[in-house]
């Protein structure tokens, strides 16, 4: 394999800090050229004095005296600001973007991307949800690969390997999160603290909130409806608490693929960072008699009602679902600031899919008007 140049779009956080992980283990096949973080201007600099990329950005342009003057004796240059993050991403030596920013903000950074010819690394969901259309007509346009670095996804994008026929269904698994076993009353006052202690995942706060609500598992199934071109009816979700079957497809003779693994989001991760190749990775081993059993089973949408929203917004498409995200994004950010209870947040996203306007063909700018919307109506909402 000959060495890829690397771009970490969200360099200091869950994903990120994995993925530089994963590099750090592969000197010979990754090297780091442009690392991009927003706030996180000490662990920017660690990461910059590590890896030594020819580029970092630090978004908010506050920080950016401090990254500066914390690497001007390196041969890092030093930018702020998102539009430096959407020049540089198309820059001649990056052969890959690691997509790993949080939420909306990674759709126009992926989308210039794509345009600049990249290979993408997607771990941002949000952007196929908002945008699942658009991105992928675009990356088919511009001839650009993109691999899924959610571990459901990669799940099925490794089953799909060496398969040319039709897919019949996808079986997308689900931990059911830290609230899996709680009764509606107890997860309608569920704390901050309890909604972010994930039981066998390592990931960022908002992913693990969405996790908590089971809009995760929403989000993922539009995300895979879009990467695999598959409907939103043939796509089923299981909850599967051990989180050691990452996701299945079925095929029409009735088979089913599935990929199995110890929960470590670094193997997802180093699978889209060295694909096709499969390298070596320090993870842990399952052990078949020390697991004794797998469970599986329907996910319970009276307890977890983002899952049937996810399922109406994506029916619906047009605009609907970037409506939703955006809407989830205030009130996922409101919960976390202790501002609503856990049970708002798929009322408030609820209520803003209702009010907001619905466009059927949506083009970029629409989306970028739809998302503002949602985020003004679900504020007002709060
Ligand atoms: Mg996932």
């Amino acid at each position: 394999m000959e060495k890829r140049r690397i771009a970490i779009l969200g360099s200091t956080g869950s994903i990120g800090t994995q993925a530089l992980d994963v590099i750090s283990q592969h000197p010979d096949l990754f090297e780091v050229e442009l690392l991009t973080a927003n706030n996180n201007a000490d662990l920017l600099i660690q990461q910059a004095l590590k890896f030594k990329p020819n580029h970092v950005v630090i978004c908010n342009e506050d920080h950016y005296a401090k990254v500066n003057g914390a690497l001007t004796s390196t041969d890092t240059k030093v930018f702020a600001g998102m539009k430096s993050v959407n020049d540089l991403v198309q820059s001649s030596a990056i052969d890959m973007v690691l997509a790993s920013m949080v939420g909306f903000s990674g759709l126009e950074p992926t989308l210039n991307a794509i345009r600049g010819g990249k290979a993408i690394a997607l771990a941002n969901k949000e952007t196929l949800v908002a945008a699942g259309s658009i991105v992928t007509r675009l990356a088919r346009e511009y001839n650009t690969p993109i691999i899924p670095v959610d571990s459901e996804h990669s799940a099925i994008f490794q089953c799909l390997q060496g398969e040319y026929t039709q897919i019949e269904k996808l079986i997308l698994t689900a931990s059911g999160g830290p609230f899996r076993t709680w009764s509606i009353e107890d997860i309608a006052k569920a704390t901050r603290a309890q909604a972010l202690n994930h039981p066998n995942w390592d990931m960022g706060a908002k992913v693990t909130i969405d996790s908590a609500s089971m809009m995760n598992k929403g989000l993922e199934m539009i995300e895979a409806s879009w990467l695999f071109n598959v409907n939103p009816d043939d796509i089923e979700i299981v909850v599967h608490p051990q989180s050691i079957v990452h996701s299945m497809v079925q095929f029409t003779d009735g088979c089913l693929k599935a990929q199995l693994g110890a929960p470590d989001m670094r193997v997802p991760i180093q699978y889209a960072l060295s694909y096709p190749q499969r390298v070596s990775l320090d993870t842990k081993r399952i052990s078949f008699p020390e697991l004794a059993h797998l469970d599986f089973y329907a996910p319970d949408s009276t307890r977890f009602p983002a899952i049937e929203l996810a399922y109406a917004a994506h029916r619906m498409k047009g605009n609907m679902a970037c409506i939703m995200n955006g809407a989830n994004e205030i009130a996922v950010d409101a919960f976390l600031k202790d501002r609503i209870l856990f049970h708002r947040i798929p009322q408030i996203i609820e209520k803003t899919m209702e009010k907001a306007t619905f466009v059927p063909l949506p083009d970029i700018d629409d989306i970028y008007a739809s998302h503002n919307q949602a985020k003004e109506i679900a504020m007002s909402l709060i």
